[in-house]
C-alpha cells in the first residue's frame, strides 16, 4: 500500500510518498510561492533533487504538479496515480468536532469550514490542499489526520479553563493543544526503544522546534500539553510569546493602540525568543548572539530552558512519577545545550544526564542520553510526523 501525505500551507505544499509495506519514503518535495508569482516545486526521489520552476495559480495546480512529478518518467517513482492507495492530510485542528482520524466526505468537509475559525492561520490552507487533491483525484480514499487527536484524551479537570462553563460549552473555548502526531510518534517509540508496552509507561514529551510543546503521556495516552486553544500557549517559543497574563496583553493593547487582533498577531509573530533577544526567533542564530556576548540572547535561552523545565517537573507531578523524558524537533534534536538546561536540577527526581552522550552529532537515529545510573530515561528521538500521518491513514482505509 502506497499512502501520499499532504501538508498544505497557505502557500506551500509539502508531501510524501510512503510505502507502508516498508515505511520507505519514496518520494518528498515542497511547492513554494502557490498563488505567487516565482512558484518552484522541489522534488527528491531516487536520491536525486528535481527542481521545477513553474506558476502554481492555486493548491489545485500545485497538487497536479506534484502528481506529475510522481509519474514523471525521469523523477517519477510510480508508473500511474492508481498505485497511489490513499491521501493522508495534516490538519492543525479539530476543535471538539473530530477526535480521531477521519475519512474524508462532503458532511466531514462541511463541518471542517465550520470549525475553521479554531486554527485561523492553519485550518483554511489545510481546506485548500484537501479540496484541490479531492479535485484533481475524486476517486481516491482520504483520511484527515488531526494534530489534536492525540490529545483528546486529555481528562476535563486539565483541558478545561476555568470560565464560565456555559462559555465553554457555547463556544468550545478549551485547551486543545497541538503537534500531537509528533508527540504519539516519540512517545510510542520510546515504548518500542526500552522494550515495554506504553501501557507501562509515564513519559514526557518534549517536542522543541519554532514552536514548541510539551506533553504528558499516562499509559500511551496524553493526559495534558503545554499548549492550548491554540497554539500560543505554554512555554516561549520563536516568536509565539507562551503563557502570559491576560491582563498583561489588554494593557498593552491599550498602551499600544492595537486592536485585541492585533494584539493577538503581536504574540504570535513578535514576541518568544525574537521578542526577547531582539535578534532571531531561530536557536541557532541564538546561541551564536550569546557566545558572542550578547546578554538579551542569554536571557531568551534562559527563559526558554527554565519554562520547559517548570513544564517538566509539572507534568511528572501530574503523572506520579516519570519514566522516560523525550526531547525532538528542531531543537530537541540537535540542540544539546537546551536539553542539558531543561534536566539540569531534576536530579531529585531521578533525571541524571551523561553529558558527553548528550554532545552527540544528529544522525536522524534514537539516542539514550542519560546516566547510566538515572532513574529516568532521556531519549533524543528524531520525530516523524509523516509516518504516523500515513500509518493513521493505512489503518482507516
Ligand atoms: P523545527 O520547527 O522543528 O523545524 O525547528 C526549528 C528550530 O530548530 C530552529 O530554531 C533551529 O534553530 C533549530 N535547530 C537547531 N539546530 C538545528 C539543525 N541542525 N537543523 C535544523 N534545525 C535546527
Amino acid at each position: 500500500m502506497k499512502i501520499l501525505v499532504i501538508n498544505a500551507g497557505s502557500s506551500s505544499l509539502k508531501y510524501q510518498l510512503i510505502d507502508m509495506e516498508t515505511e520507505a519514503v519514496l518520494a518528498k518535495g515542497t511547492c513554494e510561492r502557490i498563488g505567487i508569482p516565482g512558484g518552484k516545486l522541489t522534488h527528491k526521489a531516487k536520491g536525486q533533487e528535481f527542481v521545477i520552476e513553474k506558476e502554481m495559480p492555486d493548491h489545485t495546480g500545485a497538487i497536479s504538479l506534484v502528481l506529475k512529478e510522481l509519474v514523471d518518467g525521469e523523477a517519477g517513482v510510480i508508473s500511474s496515480m492508481d498505485e497511489i492507495d490513499a491521501v493522508g492530510h495534516r490538519v492543525v485542528a479539530s476543535g471538539e468536532a473530530f477526535n480521531k482520524t477521519t475519512l474524508v466526505s462532503d458532511e466531514v468537509m462541511k463541518t471542517m469550514d465550520e470549525i475553521a475559525e479554531l486554527a485561523p492561520l492553519h485550518n483554511p490552507a489545510a481546506i485548500l490542499g484537501i479540496n484541490a487533491c479531492r479535485a484533481v483525484m475524486p476517486d481516491k480514499k482520504m483520511a484527515l489526520v488531526f494534530d489534536t487527536s492525540f490529545h483528546a484524551t486529555m481528562p476535563d479537570y486539565a483541558h478545561l479553563y476555568a470560565i464560565d462553563y456555559d462559555d465553554y460549552k457555547q463556544y468550545k473555548v478549551r485547551k486543545y493543544g497541538a503537534h500531537g502526531t509528533s508527540h504519539k510518534f516519540v512517545a510510542g517509540a520510546a515504548a518500542q526503544y526500552l522494550g515495554k508496552q506504553p501501557e507501562e509507561l509515564n513519559i514526557i514529551t518534549c517536542h522543541l522546534g519554532n514552536g514548541s510543546s510539551i506533553s504528558a503521556v499516562k499509559g500511551g495516552k496524553c493526559i495534558d500539553t503545554s499548549m492550548g486553544f491554540t497554539p500560543l500557549a505554554g512555554v516561549p517559543m520563536g516568536t509565539r510569546s507562551g503563557d502570559i497574563d491576560v491582563a498583561a496583553i489588554e494593557f498593552l493593547c491599550v498602551k499600544k493602540g492595537m486592536t485585541m487582533e492585533e494584539g493577538v498577531a503581536y504574540l504570535n509573530k513578535k514576541c518568544g525568543m525574537l521578542g526577547i533577544s531582539g535578534v532571531s526567533s531561530d536557536f541557532r542564530d541564538l546561541a551564536k548572539a550569546r557566545d558572542e556576548g550578547n546578554d538579551r540572547a542569554r536571557l531568551a535561552l534562559d527563559m526558554f530552558t527554565y519554562a520547559c523545565k517548570k513544564y517538566v517537573g509539572s507534568y511528572a507531578a501530574a503523572l506520579g512519577g516519570v519514566d522516560c523524558i523525550v526531547f525532538t524537533a528542531g531543537v530537541g534534536e540537535n540542540t544539546p545545550f537546551i536539553r542539558e538546561g531543561v534536566v539540569s536540577g531534576l536530579e531529585f527526581m531521578g533525571v541524571k544526564l551523561d553529558k558527553e552522550k548528550n554532545n552527540f552529532r544528529n544522525d536522524g537515529t534514537i539516542h539514550d542520553i542519560s546516566a547510566a545510573d538515572s532513574r529516568v530515561k532521556v531519549l533524543v528521538i528524531p520525530t516523524n510526523e509523516e509516518l504516523v500521518i500515513a500509518r493513521e491513514t493505512a489503518a482507516l482505509v
